[in-house]
C-alpha cells in the first residue's frame, strides 16, 4: 500500500497564514521540508484522507490527477480537514473525462449532515449527482473498493464524534491518528480485542514539546501511545511509526525535530513523504 503525506501542518499551516513568529520566518527562509500545508494524505491514487482547502495545491505540487479519486475518508469537520467548496468544480462545466465517474465522501454523522443537508443541495444537480456522502458508525469495518475502513473514536472536537481510522488493504494495515488527544479506552480495546497488528502508525504530534491538551498530542504522548499499542501487540518491531500534524508553536524545525524523534524510534513527516507498506 502506498501512503503519501500531502499536508503535514496543524490548522493554520506552517508558516501560518498571518504569522510573523520566529518559527514561521525560519520556515519561510528554509523552505523544503519546513514548509507544511494543511492536513491531507493519499492512499494509492484513488483515496484521499481529508479534504482541506490546500487540496488543489497538493494536486499541483504532487502532479496528482484527482479525477481518479473514488473515496475521501474524512476524520472530522474542522476546516483544515474538510472544506468542500472545490467540489463545485467536479461539475461537467469545469472538468471532463473523469477517471472515476463518482467521488464518495465517508465519515461521521456531522460530515453526512453537512454534505447532504447543506453543501450538496447548493450544487447544480448534474454536479451533485457525481458526489455522495456516506456515514459509517464507529467500530464497524466497511469495505470501500480495495480498502477496509474502520472508524475509531478520537478525543477531539467535542461537538461531533471525531474519528481516527484503521485502514487495511491486501493484508497491510495502518492507523491514522489525526486529529486526536489521548484516545478513549474503547479505541484501544477495539484494537486489542480484535488482535489488530499494524504496519504503520501516523501520530498526532501537534504540540511536540508540550503534552496532551485541546484534543492534540505532544512527542512524549506519541511515545506513550506507541508503547501502549506495543503492550497490546498492535504495534510490533516491524511497525513504521511517524509523527505528523505540526504547529508552528511546537518549537522545532524539521532537522531538530528529526534528531529528537530519532531518540524514540519515530520518523518525522513532511509534505510529499511517501510510506510504502
Ligand atoms: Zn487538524
Ligand atoms: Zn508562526
Ligand atoms: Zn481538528
Amino acid at each position: 500500500m502506498k501512503f503519501t503525506y500531502l499536508g503535514t501542518a496543524a490548522a493554520e499551516g506552517w508558516p501560518a497564514v498571518f504569522c510573523n513568529c520566529d518559527f514561521c520566518n525560519k520556515a519561510r527562509k528554509a523552505g523544503g521540508k519546513d514548509i507544511r500545508t494543511r492536513s491531507q494524505a493519499m492512499l494509492g491514487d484513488d483515496v484521499l484522507i481529508d479534504f482541506p482547502g490546500d487540496t488543489y495545491h497538493h494536486a499541483v505540487a504532487n502532479s496528482l490527477n484527482l479525477s481518479a479519486v473514488k473515496y475521501v475518508f474524512i476524520t472530522h469537520t474542522h476546516s483544515d480537514h474538510f472544506l468542500p467548496d472545490d467540489l463545485e468544480f467536479r461539475g461537467s462545466c469545469f472538468g471532463h473525462n473523469f477517471i472515476s465517474p463518482t467521488i464518495e465522501f465517508v465519515g461521521n454523522e456531522m460530515l453526512y449532515q453537512i454534505m447532504n443537508n447543506k453543501f450538496l443541495p447548493s450544487l447544480e444537480s448534474s454536479t451533485r449527482g457525481n458526489i455522495s456522502a456516506t456515514y459509517i458508525p464507529p467500530f464497524t469495518p466497511t469495505i470501500f473498493g480495495d480498502y477496509t475502513l474502520t472508524a475509531l473514536k478520537a478525543q477531539h472536537k467535542p461537538d461531533e464524534t471525531a474519528y481516527v481510522y484503521l485502514i487495511e488493504k491486501n493484508g497491510k494495515t495502518l492507523l491514522y491518528l489525526h486529529d486526536t488527544g489521548l484516545m478513549p479506552e474503547e479505541t484501544f480495546a477495539y484494537l486489542r480485542d480484535n488482535k489488530i497488528k499494524v504496519d504503520f502508525v501516523s501520530y498526532d504530534c501537534t504540540h511536540v514539546l508540550t503534552r496532551n491538551k485541546n484534543g492534540h498530542l505532544g512527542l512524549l504522548d506519541c511515545v506513550d501511545i506507541r508503547n501502549m499499542l506495543a503492550a497490546d501487540g498492535v504495534v510490533h518491531d516491524g511497525t513504521v511509526n511517524v509523527i505528523n500534524h505540526f504547529s508552528h508553536n511546537c518549537g522545532m524545525l524539521y532537522d531538530d525535530l528529526t534528531a529528537e524523534a530519532e531518540k524514540y524510534g519515530l520518523l518525522v513527516s513532511y509534505d510529499g513523504m511517501v510510506i510504502n507498506i
